[in-house]
């Protein structure tokens, strides 16, 4: 057996129990372990691990641990704070696209709102979703820490919210996109791309009053759906302003 101590810095402690939040934890655990399986141990998934130091030098997840290895464990958001890291995948690929698990719809139907490419439907199981984010390197978002500590999962981040709104923000500031939003782009219902439309081509689906008041529509190129401005839209563009303001 050998003794270690692990540190986790800014948003993984999220993962841990009070006690161990911020402080060094003692690990003890059989020679020739790799550091990945400690970490996940202690119930941070790997896909929110951004860079590892052993005894202060970067190392990634293949790294086996000696004894009296003093561990520290950063996230995405602390990196820049490190003088130099290994990195633990390929860069994020861009533009950035993502696959929702099925308790996220709301927040699916935001990221389409704002442009982003998004994978969702309510049926998807856990195989799913990682075979999908393997082959796509589509990004997981998902509230399940069993489902993205998945060896298959490489991009994946552990959606902390609850109030979809605040999880809209949350995402972007993670992949910093306040400035990569194009709202109105994206079919909130199938994540197909919105064309403009000539209302002579959609005029029989129209209502009568919509027929009279609106002149510009646009439908989505996969499932057909029409969309143009009507009496909700100045609340849902008061709601894609205040999210892009807390970006
Ligand atoms: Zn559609």
């Amino acid at each position: 057996m050998i003794n270690t101590t692990f540190r986790f810095y800014g948003n993984l402690n999220d993962f841990l129990p009070k006690a161990q939040r911020n402080v060094w934890i003692a690990q003890q655990m059989g020679e020739h372990a790799a550091v990945k399986h400690p970490i996940e141990a202690l119930g941070v998934p790997h896909p929110e691990v951004d860079a590892i130091l052993v005894n202060r030098a970067p190392v990634d997840f293949s790294y086996h641990l000696q004894n009296g290895d003093r561990v520290e464990v950063y996230p995405a958001e602390a990196v820049h704070l490190l003088p130099c890291h290994l990195p633990l995948r390929p860069p994020t690929p861009t533009p950035v696209s993502f696959v929702a698990d099925t308790h996220l719809g709301q927040l699916a139907a935001y990221l389409r709102m704002l442009g982003f490419d998004t994978l969702y439907r309510n049926d998807y199981d856990d195989a799913q979703l990682a075979g999908i984010t393997a082959t796509t390197a589509r990004v997981l978002l998902t509230r399940d820490r069993g489902l993205l500590k998945r060896r298959i999962v490489v991009y994946g981040y552990c959606v902390r919210e609850v109030d979809p709104r605040r999880q809209i923000v949350s995402v972007l500031r993670r992949y910093q996109l306040g400035a990569c939003a194009q709202p109105w782009r994206r079919c909130t219902h199938c994540n197909g791309l919105l064309r403009r439309v000539d209302k002579q081509v959609i005029l029989a689906y129209l209502q009568p009053k919509t027929r009279r008041y609106y002149d510009d529509f646009e439908q989505c190129d996969t499932c057909g759906q029409v969309y143009w401005q009507g009496s909700h839209f100045a609340q849902m563009a008061a709601l894609v302003e205040s999210i892009l303001a807390q970006v």
